[in-house]
C-alpha cells in the first residue's frame, strides 16, 4: 500500500527496515530473512541507501528484488550525498520502473572525513530539494526523518520542526523517527510536532540491540541519548551479545508497548537483516505469527 493511504486503518502498521548487504551470500541470507519475517505481515519492507561506497546501486536493485520477486510492499531510501541532480532522477527512474511508489527521501549524512554537508555542485542541495523533486511526480508516496532528540545540526528544536514542516510541505506525508531509547523523547518530540500544526502519521524507530558496542555506535551517530537506566543494563553485557540482545528485546517490548498505549499508528524497526529481534518483541505483544 501506498504510504498516503497506510496508517488509517487504526491497527498499528509495522515496518522494517533492511540495509544492503555487501557480499552475494549476504544477500541470499537477507532474503531468507525477509521470508522468514514476511509471516508477520509487515505493512513494507524498506531497504537503507548507502551514503557512498559500493553497496549504493544494490539498494534499487534489492528493492526491484523485494518488490518483484518476493512480492513484498517495498519502501526505497534515497539520499543526495555526492550525486548530481541528473544521478538523482536517474534513481528515481529506476525507482518508479520497478513499480516501487513509496520513498524514504533523505539528505543523508556526509562520508566521516568530512563532517559538514556540502552539496554536488550540480545536486539537490537539502532533503526539500529532493523531496520536492520526487512530488513532482504523483507516482511517489514520500516519509521524511524526524529527530525525537533534535537532530545534531540543529539550531535548536524550533529549528528542528519548522524545517520538518517544510519537508512535509515539499510533499512528504509521513515521518519516521530516528532511534530514542527512552520513549520521553518521543512524546515530548510529539508535543512539538503537533503544536506545530503537523498532522502527519509518526512512526517511531525502534532499534533492537544486537551488541553494545554496536548501539553505543549507532547512538553516537545519530545524537541519541543512552539513558542511565539502560547505561546500568548496557554495563552488563559489554562482551555478552547474547545478553544484549535479551536485554535489548525486553527494552523494546517495554517502549513499544508504552508507544501503542499511547496511540502511534506504527512501528519501524530497524532489524539490521535480522529477524529474531523483531519477532520476539512482535510476539511479546501480540502482534507476532
Ligand atoms: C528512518 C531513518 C532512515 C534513514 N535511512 C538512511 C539511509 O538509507 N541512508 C542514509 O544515508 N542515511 C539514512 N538515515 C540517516 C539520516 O540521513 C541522518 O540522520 C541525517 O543526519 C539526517 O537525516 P536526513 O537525511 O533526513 O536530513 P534532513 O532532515 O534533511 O536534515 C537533518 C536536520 O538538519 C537540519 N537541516 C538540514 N538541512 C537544512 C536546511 N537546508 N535548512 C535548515 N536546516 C537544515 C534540520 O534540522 C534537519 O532536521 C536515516 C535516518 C532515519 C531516521
Amino acid at each position: 500500500m501506498r504510504l498516503d493511504q497506510l496508517y488509517r486503518s487504526g491497527k498499528p502498521e509495522i515496518s522494517i527496515e533492511m540495509f544492503p548487504p555487501k557480499t552475494p551470500e549476504a544477500a541470499e541470507k537477507l532474503f531468507e530473512t525477509v521470508e522468514r519475517l514476511r509471516r508477520i505481515q509487515p505493512a513494507f519492507f524498506s531497504m537503507t541507501y548507502g551514503a557512498g561506497g559500493s553497496t549504493r546501486n544494490l539498494t534499487i536493485d534489492l528493492c526491484d528484488r523485494l518488490k518483484n520477486k518476493s512480492q513484498v510492499e517495498t519502501t526505497c531510501h534515497l539520499n543526495i550525498i555526492g550525486q548530481s541532480k541528473t544521478e538523482t532522477r536517474e534513481n528515481l527512474k529506476r525507482i518508479k520502473a520497478a513499480g516501487v511508489y513509496n520513498l524514504l527521501a533523505l539528505r543523508g549524512d556526509p562520508p566521516r572525513d568530512q563532517p559538514d554537508f556540502k552539496p554536488h555542485p550540480d545536486g539537490f542541495h537539502s532533503s526539500v530539494e529532493l523531496i520536492e523533486e520526487a512530488h513532482k511526480d504523483p507516482w511517489f508516496s514520500i516519509a521524511v526523518t524526524g529527530f525525537p532528540e533534535i537532530h545534531p545540526e540543529a539550531k535548536d528544536r524550533a529549528a528542528d520542526i519548522a524545517y520538518l514542516k517544510r519537508k512535509l510541505e515539499a510533499g512528504g506525508c509521513v515521518i519516521i523517527t530516528q532511534l530514542f531509547l527512552d520513549n520521553a523523547y518521543f512524546f515530548e518530540f510529539m508535543q512539538h510536532v503537533r503544536k506545530a500544526g503537523i498532522t502527519a502519521p509518526v512512526i517511531p524507530g525502534i532499534l533492537p540491540i544486537l551488541s553494545v558496542p554496536q548501539l553505543r555506535r549507532f547512538a553516537a551517530l545519530c545524537g541519541s541519548t543512552i539513558p542511565p537506566a539502560v547505561e546500568k543494563e548496557l554495563a552488563k553485557y559489554e562482551t555478552n551479545d547474547e545478553g544484549a540482545v535479551q536485554y535489548g528485546i525486553e527494552l523494546a517490548t517495554r517502549m513499544c508497548k508504552e508507544l501503542l498505549k499511547s496511540g502511534v499508528p506504527g512501528l519501524h524497526f530497524y532489524a539490521l537483516n535480522r529477524a529474531h529481534s523483531t519477532e520476539a518483541i512482535l510476539s511479546n505483544l501480540g502482534l507476532g505469527i
